[in-house]
Protein backbone atom coordinates (compact mmCIF):
# COMPACT_ATOMS: atom_id res chain seq x y z
CA UNK A 1 0.00 0.00 0.00
CA UNK A 2 1.00 3.81 -0.62
CA UNK A 3 1.36 6.96 1.85
CA UNK A 4 -2.04 6.95 3.57
CA UNK A 5 -3.08 10.44 1.57
CA UNK A 6 -2.65 11.94 -1.63
CA UNK A 7 -3.31 15.58 -2.73
CA UNK A 8 -3.58 15.98 -6.80
CA UNK A 9 -3.67 20.14 -7.27
CA UNK A 10 -3.40 22.35 -9.95
CA UNK A 11 -4.70 20.47 -13.09
CA UNK A 12 -8.48 20.56 -14.16
CA UNK A 13 -11.11 18.14 -12.53
CA UNK A 14 -13.79 16.76 -14.84
CA UNK A 15 -17.01 16.49 -12.87
CA UNK A 16 -18.96 14.00 -14.65
CA UNK A 17 -22.01 14.37 -12.05
CA UNK A 18 -22.61 17.96 -12.55
CA UNK A 19 -21.07 17.89 -15.82
CA UNK A 20 -18.96 20.93 -14.97
CA UNK A 21 -14.98 20.94 -15.67
CA UNK A 22 -12.92 22.87 -12.71
CA UNK A 23 -10.10 24.82 -13.68
CA UNK A 24 -7.88 25.11 -10.26
CA UNK A 25 -8.59 21.91 -8.71
CA UNK A 26 -7.94 19.78 -5.39
CA UNK A 27 -8.38 16.12 -5.02
CA UNK A 28 -7.61 14.16 -1.51
CA UNK A 29 -7.29 10.44 -1.30
CA UNK A 30 -7.28 9.08 1.93
CA UNK A 31 -6.82 5.17 1.83
CA UNK A 32 -8.76 3.83 -0.50
CA UNK A 33 -11.41 6.34 -1.03
CA UNK A 34 -11.99 10.29 -1.96
CA UNK A 35 -12.77 12.55 0.61
CA UNK A 36 -12.82 15.96 -0.85
CA UNK A 37 -12.83 16.73 -4.43
CA UNK A 38 -13.51 20.88 -5.86
CA UNK A 39 -12.19 23.77 -6.46
CA UNK A 40 -8.78 24.83 -4.62
CA UNK A 41 -10.88 27.95 -3.45
CA UNK A 42 -12.74 25.93 -1.17
CA UNK A 43 -10.50 23.16 -0.16
CA UNK A 44 -8.18 23.70 2.75
CA UNK A 45 -4.99 21.27 2.27
CA UNK A 46 -4.05 18.91 4.84
CA UNK A 47 -0.44 19.13 6.03
CA UNK A 48 1.55 16.33 7.69
CA UNK A 49 3.94 13.32 6.79
CA UNK A 50 2.73 10.65 5.11
CA UNK A 51 1.41 12.55 1.95
CA UNK A 52 2.24 11.86 -1.60
CA UNK A 53 1.57 15.48 -3.14
CA UNK A 54 0.77 15.35 -7.05
CA UNK A 55 0.87 17.81 -8.95
CA UNK A 56 -1.43 18.23 -12.03
CA UNK A 57 -0.61 21.41 -13.71
CA UNK A 58 -1.33 21.38 -17.51
CA UNK A 59 -3.30 17.66 -16.84
CA UNK A 60 -7.03 16.88 -16.60
CA UNK A 61 -8.25 14.30 -13.81
CA UNK A 62 -10.77 12.23 -14.50
CA UNK A 63 -12.26 8.94 -13.44
CA UNK A 64 -10.89 5.69 -13.95
CA UNK A 65 -12.56 4.70 -17.35
CA UNK A 66 -14.78 1.87 -17.23
CA UNK A 67 -15.80 -0.58 -20.28
CA UNK A 68 -18.97 -2.24 -20.34
CA UNK A 69 -18.39 -4.63 -22.83
CA UNK A 70 -15.49 -7.09 -22.64
CA UNK A 71 -14.23 -10.33 -23.31
CA UNK A 72 -11.40 -10.94 -21.51
CA UNK A 73 -10.67 -14.02 -23.09
CA UNK A 74 -10.72 -13.61 -26.41
CA UNK A 75 -7.43 -13.27 -27.99
CA UNK A 76 -8.13 -10.95 -31.54
CA UNK A 77 -5.87 -12.37 -33.62
CA UNK A 78 -6.76 -15.65 -33.21
CA UNK A 79 -8.67 -17.40 -35.52
CA UNK A 80 -10.92 -20.51 -33.98
CA UNK A 81 -8.63 -23.15 -34.77
CA UNK A 82 -6.17 -21.81 -32.51
CA UNK A 83 -8.25 -21.11 -29.81
CA UNK A 84 -9.46 -24.07 -29.70
CA UNK A 85 -5.97 -25.89 -29.64
CA UNK A 86 -5.17 -23.82 -26.44
CA UNK A 87 -4.84 -25.04 -22.95
CA UNK A 88 -7.38 -23.81 -20.39
CA UNK A 89 -4.60 -22.68 -18.16
CA UNK A 90 -3.12 -20.49 -21.44
CA UNK A 91 -6.43 -18.69 -22.05
CA UNK A 92 -6.55 -18.11 -18.19
CA UNK A 93 -2.89 -16.24 -18.34
CA UNK A 94 -3.55 -14.52 -21.31
CA UNK A 95 -6.61 -13.55 -20.31
CA UNK A 96 -4.78 -11.99 -16.93
CA UNK A 97 -2.45 -10.20 -19.37
CA UNK A 98 -5.18 -8.77 -21.49
CA UNK A 99 -6.70 -7.80 -17.93
CA UNK A 100 -3.60 -5.98 -17.12
CA UNK A 101 -3.32 -3.92 -20.67
CA UNK A 102 -6.82 -2.80 -19.80
CA UNK A 103 -6.01 -1.21 -16.53
CA UNK A 104 -2.46 0.49 -18.09
CA UNK A 105 -4.96 1.95 -20.76
CA UNK A 106 -7.02 4.10 -17.72
CA UNK A 107 -9.83 1.41 -17.23
CA UNK A 108 -9.78 0.43 -13.88
CA UNK A 109 -13.43 -1.36 -14.10
CA UNK A 110 -14.63 -3.45 -16.53
CA UNK A 111 -18.11 -5.88 -17.22
CA UNK A 112 -16.46 -8.69 -18.77
CA UNK A 113 -19.55 -10.48 -20.73
CA UNK A 114 -18.94 -13.61 -21.28
CA UNK A 115 -16.23 -16.34 -21.16
CA UNK A 116 -15.83 -20.21 -21.73
CA UNK A 117 -14.22 -22.28 -18.63
CA UNK A 118 -14.88 -19.39 -16.02
CA UNK A 119 -11.90 -17.84 -16.76
CA UNK A 120 -13.33 -14.33 -16.14
CA UNK A 121 -14.39 -15.31 -12.64
CA UNK A 122 -11.06 -16.44 -12.00
CA UNK A 123 -9.05 -13.61 -13.29
CA UNK A 124 -11.11 -11.29 -11.26
CA UNK A 125 -10.67 -13.16 -8.32
CA UNK A 126 -6.81 -13.45 -8.86
CA UNK A 127 -7.03 -9.34 -9.25
CA UNK A 128 -8.76 -9.00 -5.59
CA UNK A 129 -6.69 -11.05 -3.86
CA UNK A 130 -3.49 -9.77 -5.55
CA UNK A 131 -1.43 -11.89 -7.42
CA UNK A 132 -2.10 -9.79 -10.74
CA UNK A 133 -2.68 -6.09 -11.53
CA UNK A 134 -5.72 -5.42 -13.37
CA UNK A 135 -9.42 -3.53 -12.99
CA UNK A 136 -11.92 -4.42 -10.81
CA UNK A 137 -13.96 -7.08 -12.84
CA UNK A 138 -17.39 -7.67 -13.48
CA UNK A 139 -17.75 -10.83 -14.43
CA UNK A 140 -20.37 -13.38 -16.27
CA UNK A 141 -19.41 -16.94 -16.22
CA UNK A 142 -20.31 -18.31 -19.77
CA UNK A 143 -23.13 -16.30 -21.51
CA UNK A 144 -26.56 -17.56 -21.79
CA UNK A 145 -27.18 -19.04 -25.46
CA UNK A 146 -29.47 -21.78 -27.41
CA UNK A 147 -27.20 -23.79 -29.78
CA UNK A 148 -26.37 -22.39 -33.30
CA UNK A 149 -26.06 -19.12 -31.83
CA UNK A 150 -23.20 -18.28 -30.42
CA UNK A 151 -20.55 -21.05 -31.05
CA UNK A 152 -19.88 -22.61 -34.07
CA UNK A 153 -21.46 -26.57 -34.06
CA UNK A 154 -19.05 -29.10 -35.46
CA UNK A 155 -19.75 -32.56 -36.55
CA UNK A 156 -20.25 -34.62 -33.42
CA UNK A 157 -17.47 -36.85 -33.55
CA UNK A 158 -15.10 -33.93 -32.50
CA UNK A 159 -15.72 -33.25 -28.98
CA UNK A 160 -15.42 -29.45 -27.37
CA UNK A 161 -15.54 -28.79 -24.03
CA UNK A 162 -16.30 -25.50 -22.21
CA UNK A 163 -18.98 -24.10 -24.60
CA UNK A 164 -22.07 -24.16 -23.12
CA UNK A 165 -25.92 -23.71 -24.28
CA UNK A 166 -29.33 -24.03 -23.31
CA UNK A 167 -32.46 -25.07 -25.14
CA UNK A 168 -35.41 -24.48 -23.40
CA UNK A 169 -36.62 -22.80 -19.89
CA UNK A 170 -35.16 -25.42 -17.72
CA UNK A 171 -31.80 -25.46 -19.63
CA UNK A 172 -31.65 -22.04 -18.76
CA UNK A 173 -33.19 -22.22 -14.53
CA UNK A 174 -30.23 -24.89 -14.05
CA UNK A 175 -27.65 -22.76 -15.79
CA UNK A 176 -28.82 -19.20 -14.18
CA UNK A 177 -28.79 -20.77 -10.93
CA UNK A 178 -25.56 -22.20 -11.81
CA UNK A 179 -23.75 -18.86 -12.35
CA UNK A 180 -25.62 -17.31 -9.63
CA UNK A 181 -23.85 -19.97 -7.07
CA UNK A 182 -20.57 -19.91 -9.21
CA UNK A 183 -20.92 -15.75 -7.73
CA UNK A 184 -20.90 -14.27 -10.96
CA UNK A 185 -21.85 -10.58 -11.02
CA UNK A 186 -24.17 -10.21 -13.89
CA UNK A 187 -25.82 -12.67 -16.34
CA UNK A 188 -25.62 -12.14 -20.04
CA UNK A 189 -27.74 -13.46 -22.33
CA UNK A 190 -28.31 -13.80 -26.48
CA UNK A 191 -31.69 -13.18 -27.77
CA UNK A 192 -30.54 -12.67 -31.11
CA UNK A 193 -27.98 -14.34 -33.70
CA UNK A 194 -24.85 -12.87 -34.16
CA UNK A 195 -23.02 -10.82 -37.02
CA UNK A 196 -19.68 -12.53 -37.06
CA UNK A 197 -21.03 -16.32 -37.64
CA UNK A 198 -22.12 -17.53 -40.94
CA UNK A 199 -25.19 -19.27 -39.68
CA UNK A 200 -26.74 -17.03 -37.18
CA UNK A 201 -28.76 -14.18 -37.71
CA UNK A 202 -28.81 -10.88 -35.99
CA UNK A 203 -31.97 -10.24 -37.13
CA UNK A 204 -33.23 -13.03 -35.92
CA UNK A 205 -34.50 -13.98 -32.22
CA UNK A 206 -32.92 -16.88 -30.58
CA UNK A 207 -34.85 -17.28 -27.31
CA UNK A 208 -38.97 -17.34 -26.94
CA UNK A 209 -39.99 -14.79 -24.20
CA UNK A 210 -40.61 -17.13 -21.35
CA UNK A 211 -36.61 -18.41 -21.73
CA UNK A 212 -35.69 -15.22 -21.01
CA UNK A 213 -38.24 -14.68 -18.69
CA UNK A 214 -36.42 -17.12 -17.08
CA UNK A 215 -33.24 -16.10 -16.43
CA UNK A 216 -34.41 -12.47 -16.33
CA UNK A 217 -36.29 -13.53 -13.01
CA UNK A 218 -33.29 -15.65 -11.39
CA UNK A 219 -31.18 -12.90 -11.99
CA UNK A 220 -33.46 -10.00 -10.60
CA UNK A 221 -33.85 -12.20 -7.47
CA UNK A 222 -30.25 -12.50 -7.09
CA UNK A 223 -29.84 -8.83 -7.05
CA UNK A 224 -27.85 -9.64 -10.58
CA UNK A 225 -28.46 -6.97 -13.57
CA UNK A 226 -28.63 -9.13 -17.01
CA UNK A 227 -27.49 -7.93 -19.61
CA UNK A 228 -28.94 -9.08 -23.47
CA UNK A 229 -26.64 -9.48 -26.57
CA UNK A 230 -29.66 -7.91 -29.14
CA UNK A 231 -28.96 -7.06 -32.68
CA UNK A 232 -32.25 -6.64 -34.82
CA UNK A 233 -35.62 -5.86 -34.11
CA UNK A 234 -36.97 -9.46 -32.88
CA UNK A 235 -34.19 -9.71 -30.69
CA UNK A 236 -34.16 -6.50 -29.01
CA UNK A 237 -37.90 -6.08 -28.43
CA UNK A 238 -37.40 -9.54 -26.38
CA UNK A 239 -34.69 -8.23 -24.66
CA UNK A 240 -36.85 -5.41 -23.22
CA UNK A 241 -40.22 -7.42 -23.09
CA UNK A 242 -38.11 -9.49 -21.08
CA UNK A 243 -37.06 -7.28 -18.59
CA UNK A 244 -32.88 -7.14 -19.43
CA UNK A 245 -31.60 -4.09 -18.17
CA UNK A 246 -28.75 -3.47 -20.80
CA UNK A 247 -28.60 -4.05 -24.64
CA UNK A 248 -25.92 -4.75 -25.96
CA UNK A 249 -25.25 -3.72 -29.95
CA UNK A 250 -29.08 -2.24 -30.32
CA UNK A 251 -28.56 -2.50 -34.03
CA UNK A 252 -32.15 -1.86 -34.91
CA UNK A 253 -33.94 0.45 -32.52
CA UNK A 254 -37.58 1.73 -33.50
CA UNK A 255 -39.18 4.75 -31.28
CA UNK A 256 -41.34 2.09 -29.64
CA UNK A 257 -37.87 0.89 -28.54
CA UNK A 258 -36.59 3.91 -27.44
CA UNK A 259 -39.13 4.72 -25.44
CA UNK A 260 -39.48 1.93 -23.45
CA UNK A 261 -35.75 2.04 -22.38
CA UNK A 262 -36.36 5.58 -21.26
CA UNK A 263 -39.44 4.59 -19.44
CA UNK A 264 -37.71 1.40 -17.52
CA UNK A 265 -34.04 2.85 -17.10
CA UNK A 266 -32.76 0.50 -19.31
CA UNK A 267 -28.89 1.53 -21.05
CA UNK A 268 -27.85 0.71 -24.47
CA UNK A 269 -24.08 -0.21 -25.33
CA UNK A 270 -23.50 -0.14 -28.72
CA UNK A 271 -19.97 -1.66 -29.45
CA UNK A 272 -18.77 0.43 -32.47
CA UNK A 273 -14.98 -0.36 -32.90
CA UNK A 274 -15.53 -4.08 -34.43
CA UNK A 275 -16.88 -2.98 -37.30
CA UNK A 276 -14.51 0.73 -37.47
CA UNK A 277 -11.94 -1.39 -37.47
CA UNK A 278 -13.00 -4.14 -40.25
CA UNK A 279 -14.49 -0.77 -42.14
CA UNK A 280 -10.54 0.57 -42.41
CA UNK A 281 -9.31 -2.95 -43.37
CA UNK A 282 -12.10 -4.66 -45.04
CA UNK A 283 -10.44 -7.12 -47.72
CA UNK A 284 -6.87 -7.02 -45.33
CA UNK A 285 -8.73 -7.74 -41.92
CA UNK A 286 -8.54 -12.32 -43.34
CA UNK A 287 -12.17 -11.81 -41.50
CA UNK A 288 -14.62 -13.99 -44.44
CA UNK A 289 -16.59 -12.01 -46.74
CA UNK A 290 -20.14 -12.99 -44.82
CA UNK A 291 -18.59 -12.01 -41.65
CA UNK A 292 -17.40 -8.49 -43.29
CA UNK A 293 -20.81 -7.85 -44.85
CA UNK A 294 -22.89 -8.45 -42.25
CA UNK A 295 -20.89 -6.17 -40.04
CA UNK A 296 -21.20 -3.44 -42.07
CA UNK A 297 -24.52 -3.60 -43.26
CA UNK A 298 -25.24 -3.53 -39.39
CA UNK A 299 -23.27 -0.93 -38.49
CA UNK A 300 -24.77 1.37 -40.20
CA UNK A 301 -28.09 1.02 -39.11
CA UNK A 302 -26.30 0.97 -35.81
CA UNK A 303 -25.04 4.35 -36.26
CA UNK A 304 -28.85 5.44 -36.69
CA UNK A 305 -30.10 3.74 -34.15
CA UNK A 306 -27.49 5.35 -31.80
CA UNK A 307 -28.37 9.00 -33.06
CA UNK A 308 -32.01 8.02 -32.44
CA UNK A 309 -31.51 7.06 -28.95
CA UNK A 310 -28.85 9.56 -27.99
CA UNK A 311 -31.18 12.59 -28.96
CA UNK A 312 -33.86 10.94 -27.03
CA UNK A 313 -31.78 10.71 -23.84
CA UNK A 314 -31.16 7.04 -23.69
CA UNK A 315 -28.58 6.11 -21.71
CA UNK A 316 -25.37 5.01 -23.24
CA UNK A 317 -22.72 3.02 -21.58
CA UNK A 318 -19.33 2.98 -23.24
CA UNK A 319 -18.68 -0.98 -24.20
CA UNK A 320 -15.71 -1.50 -26.52
CA UNK A 321 -16.30 -5.41 -26.95
CA UNK A 322 -12.40 -5.60 -26.38
CA UNK A 323 -11.40 -9.18 -27.35
CA UNK A 324 -13.28 -9.20 -30.63
CA UNK A 325 -11.39 -9.48 -33.91
CA UNK A 326 -9.33 -5.96 -34.40
CA UNK A 327 -10.07 -4.96 -30.95
CA UNK A 328 -6.93 -5.52 -28.91
CA UNK A 329 -7.32 -5.15 -25.56
CA UNK A 330 -5.79 -2.06 -23.85
CA UNK A 331 -7.60 0.02 -27.01
CA UNK A 332 -10.61 0.20 -25.51
CA UNK A 333 -11.16 3.74 -25.55
CA UNK A 334 -11.15 3.70 -29.43
CA UNK A 335 -14.40 3.40 -28.60
CA UNK A 336 -15.10 6.71 -27.09
CA UNK A 337 -13.57 8.19 -30.04
CA UNK A 338 -16.16 5.79 -31.95
CA UNK A 339 -19.09 7.56 -29.92
CA UNK A 340 -17.61 10.89 -30.48
CA UNK A 341 -17.54 10.24 -34.39
CA UNK A 342 -21.00 8.96 -34.32
CA UNK A 343 -22.46 12.58 -32.78
CA UNK A 344 -21.74 12.07 -28.73
CA UNK A 345 -20.31 15.37 -27.47
CA UNK A 346 -17.12 15.30 -26.54
CA UNK A 347 -18.26 15.40 -22.36
CA UNK A 348 -21.27 12.60 -23.09
CA UNK A 349 -18.74 10.52 -24.58
CA UNK A 350 -16.25 10.57 -20.72
CA UNK A 351 -19.70 10.29 -19.10
CA UNK A 352 -20.64 7.90 -20.98
CA UNK A 353 -17.59 5.99 -20.43
CA UNK A 354 -17.54 6.82 -16.78
CA UNK A 355 -20.74 7.69 -14.41
CA UNK A 356 -23.05 6.29 -17.16
CA UNK A 357 -21.19 3.00 -17.22
CA UNK A 358 -21.21 3.27 -13.60
CA UNK A 359 -25.16 3.53 -13.79
CA UNK A 360 -25.32 0.27 -16.27
CA UNK A 361 -23.21 -1.66 -13.83
CA UNK A 362 -25.18 -1.20 -10.85
CA UNK A 363 -22.01 0.13 -9.16
CA UNK A 364 -22.67 4.29 -9.27
CA UNK A 365 -22.75 4.44 -5.72
CA UNK A 366 -18.45 3.46 -5.33
CA UNK A 367 -17.14 4.76 -8.42
CA UNK A 368 -17.62 6.38 -11.84
CA UNK A 369 -17.34 9.91 -10.34
CA UNK A 370 -14.72 11.29 -8.37
CA UNK A 371 -16.83 12.72 -5.26
CA UNK A 372 -16.24 12.61 -1.48
CA UNK A 373 -16.92 8.99 -0.10
CA UNK A 374 -16.56 7.33 -3.30
CA UNK A 375 -13.60 4.82 -4.19
CA UNK A 376 -10.44 6.50 -5.68
CA UNK A 377 -10.49 5.17 -8.90
CA UNK A 378 -9.47 8.05 -11.20
CA UNK A 379 -7.04 9.14 -13.90
CA UNK A 380 -4.50 12.13 -14.40
CA UNK A 381 -4.28 12.18 -18.15
CA UNK A 382 -1.89 14.92 -20.32
CA UNK A 383 -4.03 17.56 -21.78
CA UNK A 384 -7.90 18.14 -21.75
CA UNK A 385 -9.89 15.27 -23.08
CA UNK A 386 -13.06 17.98 -23.01
CA UNK A 387 -10.99 19.91 -26.02
CA UNK A 388 -9.32 16.45 -27.97
CA UNK A 389 -10.88 13.25 -26.95
CA UNK A 390 -8.30 11.88 -28.53
CA UNK A 391 -5.85 12.22 -25.40
CA UNK A 392 -7.62 9.25 -24.40
CA UNK A 393 -7.17 6.78 -26.73
CA UNK A 394 -2.88 7.42 -26.54
CA UNK A 395 -1.74 5.13 -23.69
CA UNK A 396 1.38 7.80 -22.97
CA UNK A 397 -0.92 10.14 -22.15
CA UNK A 398 -2.48 8.62 -19.04
CA UNK A 399 0.27 9.41 -16.86
CA UNK A 400 -1.52 8.33 -13.78
CA UNK A 401 -3.95 5.57 -12.99
CA UNK A 402 -4.94 5.17 -9.71
CA UNK A 403 -7.49 2.34 -8.09
CA UNK A 404 -8.95 2.09 -5.25
CA UNK A 405 -6.62 4.80 -3.62
CA UNK A 406 -3.27 2.86 -4.96
CA UNK A 407 -1.33 4.74 -7.80
CA UNK A 408 -1.22 1.32 -9.69
CA UNK A 409 0.35 2.87 -12.92
CA UNK A 410 2.81 5.97 -13.48
CA UNK A 411 4.34 7.50 -16.83
CA UNK A 412 6.51 10.28 -17.70
CA UNK A 413 7.72 12.47 -14.99
CA UNK A 414 5.50 10.66 -12.26
CA UNK A 415 7.40 7.74 -12.71
CA UNK A 416 9.96 8.28 -9.68
CA UNK A 417 7.36 10.56 -8.02
ZN1 LIG B 1 -19.38 -9.09 -26.91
Amino acid sequence: MGASKIIITGGKLIDVEAGDIIEDSVIIIEDSRVTAAGSSNDIELPTGADIIKVDASGRTTLPGLIDAHTHLQLVPAENEHETLIKSVPLKAIQAASNAQKTLEAGFTTIRDLGAEHLVDLAVRDAINDGFIIGPSVLASGYKIAPTGADFRIYPPEVKISGQYTMDSASEIRRATRELVALGVDQIKIMTSGRTFRKTSSPDTKVYSLKEVKTAVEIAHDNGLKISAHAHGAAGVKLALEAGCDTIEHGTILDKADIEFMLENNIYLVPTFSYSSNLKRLKGDSGIPDYSINKALSSRGKRLKSFQAAYQAGVKIAMGSDSGMPFVPHGTNAIEIIEMVKAGMSNLDAIRSATIIAAGALGIEDRTGSIRPGKDADLIIVDGDPIKNIEVLSEINNIEMIIKSGEPVIKRGEYTCG
